[in-house]
């Protein structure tokens, strides 16, 4: 017998050797994982009251016996490719973080969080350096300060030691709480129409974003899984009637004239930046991704649109002019339970945990997945110190007029609900309300030549 073909036959004995070993070592690092992750601040996360808590948690030990016993039994000079991800130690793969990197991700990827859980990948094979891969690359202009991306529900309980602390302090949100949905707009306190005379707000959309139970979010997504996406949102759309009847627009076939005609009013979403190519949101780009409007003309101007596979599955939304947020909430929860209907008679369904409300890649978008937000004309008031400040101390976020990549100053600004996690919609609706009537009263009083004082007013709300 040649020497190599001995020395293979060692290795072969010595890997049936240590099988068991590898699977039992395993379990015993499940156990560990187990035990410390019902430690961790956030373990619940896995939303281990649910059936689909149970089948994540059988997941995860799958892929934690996997992927511990394939290291072991594989060892040393194995060509298959669970290797690679040992072939660095985690001290030698962290990350490099500048003062620049200013994230959430940042901030709890500690080395040892990632030593723990650079091994591990989902059922659909999403790592921990996917779920950073945004903020690693893109790290000084991310959106909304997280640097960090779910590519499946599975990301929020396999990874849930990083995921976790994220979440609490992102939302405020404490891993025992229990997330409630209140889509009834009959259950508003006060129902009114902001600005009847429509002149400060110019207009008020209210999107929410939802994953469909079973498909890798877009950041995990293949060529097929999109498409399934999409042909399910087709299919779901076209049973939609009356004043939310309209027309399916695939970007494959988009001019690009009509794109950006169609970026400009609100109504498409806008091509990948470099933050989305790096959060692998633009993969095959546009593959897959469209926009449906309830017209079917586009001299006409919708008023429910429904994006498919932009940052999330879906983004089903409703936008019109002036201030009725009340009405758009309504029209937009009728096209929700439509399109939901819908979806569960092709035998899917919108995913929604326990724990976490509507489960999708962002984490600032866990619970509601709602933003409700207005373009406010504040002119005066933005100018003074402190406006921001006002604005988020009463759970209110500021962006720029066109959305959360436009800093440019134009007195403008898109007002909306900061919070998604912890608070119903109807609750969040509210406070949009209540917020964005506040800043107007401010405003008109600054137009009225009264001087305001923003760190009394900071205090008084
Ligand atoms: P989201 O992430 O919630 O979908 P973005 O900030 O990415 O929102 O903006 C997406 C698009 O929606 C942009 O064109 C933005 O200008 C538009 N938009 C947001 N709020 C309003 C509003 N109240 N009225 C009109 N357009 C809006
Ligand atoms: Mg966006």
């Amino acid at each position: 017998m040649p020497w190599v073909d001995q020395i293979n036959l060692r290795m072969h004995s010595i890997r049936r050797m240590v099988a068991p070993v590898g699977v039992v070592a395993s379990v015993a690092v499940l156990v560990g994982l187990d035990s410390y992750s019902r430690r961790a601040e956030g373990s619940k996360i896995s939303a281990k009251s649910s059936s689909q808590g149970e089948g994540i948690q059988a997941l995860t030990a799958l892929s934690v016996v996997g992927v511990g016993g394939v290291a072991l039994c594989e060892g040393w000079g194995s060509r298959k490719s669970t290797k690679r991800i040992f072939k660095y130690s985690a001290d030698d793969d962290y990350p490099y973080f500048s003062k620049w990197h200013r994230t959430l991700m940042r901030k709890h990827l500690t080395p040892k969080v990632y030593k723990q859980l650079q091994p591990l990948r989902t059922s659909n094979g999403f790592t921990i350096n996917d779920v950073i891969a945004c903020g690693t690359t893109c790290g000084y202009s991310v959106p909304r300060g997280m640097g960090c991306m779910a590519g499946d529900y599975e990301s929020y309980s396999l990874f849930a030691p990083f995921f976790s602390p994220i979440i609490k302090e992102y939302h405020d949100f404490s891993p025992t709480s229990r997330h409630t949905t209140d889509l009834n707009p009959s259950h508003l306190k006060s129902v009114k129409d902001l600005d009847p005379n429509s002149e400060y707000v110019l207009s008020t959309r209210i999107r929410v974003a939802r994953s469909i139970r079973g498909l890798p979010f877009p950041a995990a997504s293949s060529r097929a899984a999109r498409r399934k996406v999409e042909s399910l949102a087709r299919s779901c759309t076209e049973t939609l009637k009356g004043d939310l009847q309209g027309m399916y627009m695939p970007l494959n076939d988009m001019d690009n004239d009509v794109n950006d005609d169609l970026i400009q009013r609100h109504i498409c979403f806008d091509n990948p930046d470099e933050w989305s190519i790096t959060a692998r949101l633009g993969q095959d780009w546009p593959d897959a991704r469209g926009v449906y409007i309830n017209c079917q003309d586009l001299d006409e101007t919708p008023d429910f649109v429904v994006w498919v596979n932009e940052e999330d599955h879906l983004r089903i939304m409703c936008l019109r002019k002036g201030g009725d947020i009340f009405a758009v909430f309504e029209k937009l929860v009728r096209g929700v339970n439509a399109m939901e209907k819908q979806m569960k008679e092709q035998g899917y369904q919108f995913l929604h945990d326990e724990h976490l409300g509507y489960v999708v890649g962002c984490p600032t978008n866990l619970g509601t997945g709602m933003r409700a937000s207005m373009h406010v004309k504040l002119i005066k008031l933005a100018k003074l110190p402190g406006f921001i400040d006002l604005c988020n101390r009463m759970g209110l976020d500021v962006r720029g007029k066109h959305g959360e990549k436009d800093t440019r100053q134009s007195g403008i600004f898109d007002i909306s609900n900061r919070h998604r996690l912890g608070f119903s919609e109807v609750e969040l609706i509210q406070l949009m309300i209540d917020g964005v009537s506040y800043l107007i009263e401010l405003e008109k009083k600054l137009e009225a030549g009264e001087e305001i004082d923003l760190e009394k007013e900071f205090n008084k709300v």
